[in-house]
């Protein structure tokens, strides 16, 4: 299945750069947490999917050849384990598509292992900007979620990464943790500030099935939903008084330093994901490829996941940004007007503090975004 490319789109892609989200999905070991697709990475493995995933390349960038790119995205897995294979795989991009010369090229990378030699290849393939894996800053932590490094490695990472030049650096930090309390986690937040990275993005752990967590749920001591909203709340308030704008439900940045490529995810431009798991929203189509290395290797094609850019979606990925929705863009967009039903659950909703709705904008509040499944379900039932 390839989609085609009708003329209205045209104007579109023009003004919104494609995004190119490449997926690695090899991981040294499994973390406790995890459901994400990924398995373990063998030299032979890394060789042959690298190859694979270059002939994707050629075949999209042979399909989308005259379409501007200005963001591609390295996300796994851990894509780190690419090493020496990274220049290669960037130059596919490079000579396949027509990549615009303020791009953003994201790596996201385990301070763990041989860093000294992956961000030299991270450098020479062009990649500036790296989101790390941090986590938390408490060894025992990291311990329990079954990560391969400590906190002395992200420090070291973020420091050599500095050293050689990287001025766009992200960390992960995951919140809600077993044994977790109000103490522990403004600790995690020093660790993290202190080592002054552009841009957080902080995860709520959730219990997936099929992975370790979930066998052992019970005896996890994982804080009660109270104690993780109060997390969260903290979390919020504690990152925007360091001067970290809350862009997204689950991402801060400093000025200017907002995810590229994570935000066109969110205001609805086109991406194309490649490698086994990957999602595609390509000219109102959504499509994905299948959880099999095998077939992806194969050249199998990927599976239609329905229509892109309606009405719901533009509600439901709006409301996760901080910025919200904007009633006039909606009219313009879809050629009518959100319903008055809408208009008055929103005043509910601002009456209990879960929505603001000012300058002509309609966005969550720290405590609605704690909500925002149910709050944005309720509201999309008013359509
Ligand atoms: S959390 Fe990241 S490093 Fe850990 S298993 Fe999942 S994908 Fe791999």
């Amino acid at each position: 299945m390839l989609p085609a490319f009708p003329a209205v789109a045209l104007v579109k892609f023009l003004t919104n750069p494609l995004g190119i989200y490449l997926h690695i999905p090899f991981c040294e070991k499994k973390c406790n947490y995890c459901d994400f697709f990924s398995t373990f990475a063998t030299e032979n493995s890394l060789d042959e999917y690298t190859d694979g995933l270059i002939e994707s390349i050629k075949k999209w960038g042979g399909l989308l050849k005259n379409r501007p790119i200005d963001t591609i995205y390295l996300g796994g897995g851990t894509p780190s384990l690419l090493a020496h294979r990274l220049p290669k795989l960037i130059s596919a991009v490079n000579e396949n598509f027509t990549l615009l010369q303020n791009k953003e090229i994201t790596l996201e990378l385990n301070p763990s292992g041989n860093v000294e030699d992956l961000l030299g290849y991270a450098k020479e393939s062009g990649v500036n900007r790296l989101s790390i894996g941090a986590q938390s800053g408490d060894d025992s932590e990291l311990k329990i979620l079954g990560r391969t490094h400590t906190a002395s490695d992200t420090e070291k990472t973020v420091k050599l990464a500095r050293k050689m030049g990287f001025e766009n650096i992200s960390l992960d930090i995951m919140i809600g943790l077993p044994h977790s309390n109000h103490e522990k986690l403004k600790n995690n937040l020093d660790f993290i500030l202190s080592l002054c990275p552009e841009h957080i993005s902080a995860y709520m752990l959730k219990i997936e099935e099929k992975t370790v967590f979930y066998k052992k749920r019970e005896e996890l001591n994982l804080p009660c939903d109270d104690a993780q909203a109060e997390q969260y709340l903290y979390m919020c308030q504690y990152l925007e008084d360091k001067g970290y704008s809350h862009y997204e439900i689950s991402n801060f940045a400093k000025k200017g330093k907002i995810s590229r490529h994570n935000i066109k995810y969110w205001q609805g431009i086109d991406y194309l994901g490649l490698g086994p798991s990957a999602h595609s929203a390509l000219d109102g189509k959504r499509f994905y490829y299948n959880r099999s290395i095998p077939k992806f290797l194969n050249g199998n094609s990927p599976v239609c996941d329905g229509d892109c850019g309606g009405e719901e979606e533009y509600i439901m990925l709006r409301l996760r940004l901080k910025e919200g929705l904007n009633p006039d863009e909606f009219t313009k967009l879809f050629g009518k007007s959100l319903p008055k039903e809408f208009f008055e659950r929103c005043e509910l909703f601002k009456k209990a503090e879960f929505l603001n709705t000012d300058n002509n904008r309609i966005s969550l509040t720290d405590n609605g975004m704690l909500l925002s499944n149910r709050i944005i379900s309720e509201l999309l039932e008013c359509l």
